[in-house]
């Protein structure tokens, strides 16, 4: 699998295919191809959504807006409304509509389809039960927003690899430095 997929909702992983991006901004979706295997990695299609340069340009622009709305949320303030209408307006179109076949189910889709069915995501990541549950990566590199559902919502970090371990070996060699600096001190 080329992307990762560890924040509880298609619309958040959405999001964060722009990776770090307080410090060195990692795209994710470099060409149409990658947006691709983004939605059938997914689950959102099984086959291929055959994007153009131009159905990408139309992503970048849905996906910031999401990143905008879920960073508000986090972050306790009003939505942008520019954000807000590209948002609603990508989900007012026809989403991924799954076809029943004599041996199962195919879900094809256009990329602008595929698009809705994000959009749909993350009005209700937004909006719904996990609303309350949202928090921002502790890894301050990372920029992930993820859904908390562990128990007491104790959760720090979107995945042990890398942030949990990177975030636990910061901790480690912060104990060290402070061990040492102790030991130095009382001498
Ligand atoms: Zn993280």
């Amino acid at each position: 699998m080329k992307h990762s997929f560890v924040c509880g909702n298609p619309a958040l992983d959405f999001a964060a295919t722009v990776r770090s991006r307080l410090e060195t901004p990692l795209e994710m979706f470099s060409s149409p191809e990658s947006l691709n295997s983004w939605f059938r990695e997914s689950g959102i299609v099984d086959g291929d959504t055959n994007c153009e340069p131009a159905d990408l340009e139309q992503a970048l622009v849905i996906r910031e807006a999401i990143y905008s709305l879920v960073h508000a949320k986090v972050a306790g303030d009003g939505y942008d409304g520019d954000a807000l209408s590209i948002v609603n307006d990508t989900a007012r179109t026809p989403p991924v509509t799954p076809q029943l076949t004599p041996n199962g189910r195919v879900t094809e889709a256009t990329p602008m389809e595929a698009l809705s069915t994000v959009a749909r995501h993350a009005i209700e990541v937004l909006s719904g039960s996990d609303a309350p549950l949202l928090k921002e990566c502790a890894n301050h590199e990372c920029t992930r927003v993820y859904i908390d559902r562990s128990r007491g919502a104790r959760r720090e970090w979107c995945a042990m690899d890398p942030c949990g371990n990177k975030m636990k070996a910061a901790a480690y060699r912060a104990r060290k430095r402070e061990d040492k600096l102790a030991s130095a001190t009382a001498k």
